[in-house]
């Protein structure tokens, strides 16, 4: 269980990660960790902090490091006139701008040391990553090509017997956008070299079987 005072820290933050997802995340970075020892997680689509409490909690238990990816300008749905905006991270520029509050989160959490923040396009830094990964959790933009996008860029570094772990997951249209389901879930099974090791809410917690 993820320590009380970072549990509360996760749950006062802006966010998209409900309680028991967050906690589901949690363990998943703990069977990640057992599974491929020493070796780093990144995390696609950090936003305001909420859901890297979680994981760079576990991250800080195992001393291993957390990269949270995040252009931090906000996703297709985040912007003005969208379903998911918050005025609040408006700057003065009039663009959202959630890295200040990022870092506001890592800081009151003791995390700043064990996730690096990196900022910028997931899928320019994904191309260019090259280190094997204990576990990729993807939460970035909910859009077709953003999706398929982070698919493409991040699912190869999972090391074997490491996990992909995918937010929003909506196997129903009427239940949510189908883009994490159709552009990453179903790609990972189908030809990733993944399997289904369990659920919780929308999140899909994947393991790698084959590498190609
Ligand atoms: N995991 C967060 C929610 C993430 S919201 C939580 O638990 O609350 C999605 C995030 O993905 C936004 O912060 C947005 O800026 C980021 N994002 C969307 N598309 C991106 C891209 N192509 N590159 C980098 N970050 C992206
Ligand atoms: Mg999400």
């Amino acid at each position: 269980m993820l320590a009380s005072s970072l549990r509360t820290i996760a749950l006062a933050t802006k966010g998209f990660m409900p309680e028991a997802e967050g906690d589901a995340l949690y363990d998943a970075a703990h069977l990640a960790c057992d599974s491929v020892p020493g070796a780093p997680m990144v995390e696609v689509g950090s936003y305001c902090g909420r859901s890297t409490v979680w994981l760079g909690g576990a991250a800080l238990e195992r001393g291993v490091a957390l990269y949270a990816v995040d252009h931090h300008g906000g996703s297709e749905e985040n912007q003005v006139g969208w379903e998911w905006h918050d005025p609040e991270l408006v700057n003065s520029d009039g663009r959202i701008d959630t890295l200040p509050y990022f870092r506001a989160t890592m800081r009151a959490a003791g995390l700043d040391d064990v996730v690096r923040e990196v900022v910028g396009d997931s899928h320019a830094i994904g191309r260019a990553w090259s280190t094997p990964l204990a576990m990729c959790f993807i939460d970035g933009g909910h859009g077709r090509e953003v999706a398929r996008g982070d698919y493409e860029a991040w699912a190869s570094h999972v090391a074997k017997d490491g996990l992909l772990v995918i937010h929003d997951v909506f196997e129903r249209p009427e239940d949510g956008g189908q883009a994490p389901y159709e552009e990453i879930y179903l790609p990972a099974i189908a030809a990733g070299g993944f399997v289904e090791h369990s659920r919780t809410g929308s999140l899909r917690v994947l393991r790698r079987v084959m590498t190609h």
